[in-house]
């Protein structure tokens, strides 16, 4: 069976974008796929050396991934600093890769633009990182965004050039895991392209009803359509994005017919999506809060996490040293 790695970032709550954006499709994976999901704590310190509080962090988040439905019987849901043999790699891929290619990564351009007084190391070797976490469980998938295909591409060649130098074949090349074919893109309801934390226009899947009906109920619309059938302007087609992922296929259905008819009133169609949103959230919402006050729960699924995924990387760790040549 194939293996698949994806990294979850430990901040912020999650929005009903990274739910049928990523959470979603982790459902499926750890159906389909040896999967390793790992919460990035050590990643995090990249940009925020001085994390407010990170164990509370990395449980907040592992409580709404549980809630969604990731399950620790299934997939190995571990935390990234409790895997001691990811550094020992990372040291490794890190005296096989140079200044030059590292320097050139648009992340780390990005990045260094973003914060020019910490341009620091960890910064600079974040595709080794990351590579690293990919390789130690020799992983053949990675369901990745477009903006981390060029890391990506360096994990694939921090592979391929480990296998050639030691002559071996090791580490799988790591394919990207593109759902632009099946994926989808949760738009904004300020009128703006994304869903996103850092837009902030999220509806949150811990939102309270009353919170999910102020934000939709807010939603930008335009005056409405004066001629039949005629094209959805872009404020439009995102609210019905959003009937599409939550509603049931009549809901959807009849507003578009109202829509296509010049007889669509935003207020109703607003109405039915937040009602159909808080539908969708509040089964999600429950299971996170009790997910949460559960912490005896949640350090049981870090420890069994910690012990499943220690297993996969000691067995590369202990190859990776034979082939260079430490015992
Ligand atoms: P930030 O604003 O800090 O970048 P974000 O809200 O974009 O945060 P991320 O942490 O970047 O969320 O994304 C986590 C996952 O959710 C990624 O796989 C990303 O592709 C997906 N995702 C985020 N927003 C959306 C969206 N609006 N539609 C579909 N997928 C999304
Ligand atoms: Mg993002």
């Amino acid at each position: 069976m194939e293996t698949v790695v994806s990294g979850i970032r430990p901040t912020g709550n999650l929005h009903l974008g990274n739910y049928f954006g990523a959470v979603k499709n982790f459902l499926k994976m750890q159906d389909e796929y040896k999967c390793f999901f790992f919460i990035a704590d050590w990643h995090s310190l990249t940009t925020h050396p001085r994390p407010e509080n990170i164990q509370l962090s990395v449980r907040k988040i592992l409580a709404e991934y549980l809630a969604c439905g990731l399950d620790p019987e299934k997939a190995t849901i571990y935390v990234q600093s409790d895997v001691k043999e990811v550094l020992e790699l990372y040291l490794f891929l890190n005296m096989n890769a140079y200044l030059g290619e590292l320097e050139r990564t648009t992340t780390f351009k990005e990045k260094a633009r973003k914060q020019p007084d910490n341009v620091n190391a960890g910064l600079l070797t974040y595709p080794t990182l990351m590579a690293a976490d990919i390789l130690i469980h020799r992983a053949h998938k990675v369901p990745v965004g477009k903006d981390q295909e060029q890391n990506m591409e360096m994990a694939r060649k921090f592979a391929r050039r480990f296998n050639t130098i030691y002559e071996c074949d090791l580490f799988p090349e790591p394919a990207s895991f593109s759902y632009s074919g099946e994926g989808i893109k949760i738009p904004g309801l300020d009128g703006s392209g994304k869903m996103g934390k850092s837009e902030g226009n999220a509806i949150y899947l811990i939102d309270e009803p009353s919170v999910i009906r102020k934000k939709v109920m807010k939603a930008v619309t335009d005056s409405g359509p004066t001629v039949p059938n005629s094209e959805k302007p872009e404020v439009i087609r995102n609210l019905f994005t959003l009937l599409e992922v939550v509603s049931s296929r009549e809901v959807y259905d009849f507003f578009n017919e109202k829509y296509n008819n010049c007889e669509i009133r935003y207020g109703d169609l607003k109405k039915q999506l937040a009602e159909d949103i808080v539908s969708f959230t509040t089964p999600i919402r429950e299971r996170i809060q009790e997910f949460a006050s559960d912490t005896a729960y949640l350090d049981k699924v870090v420890a069994m996490g910690a012990e499943k995924s220690r297993e996969s990387a000691r067995a590369t760790i202990q190859e990776v040293r034979h082939l260079i040549g430490f015992r």
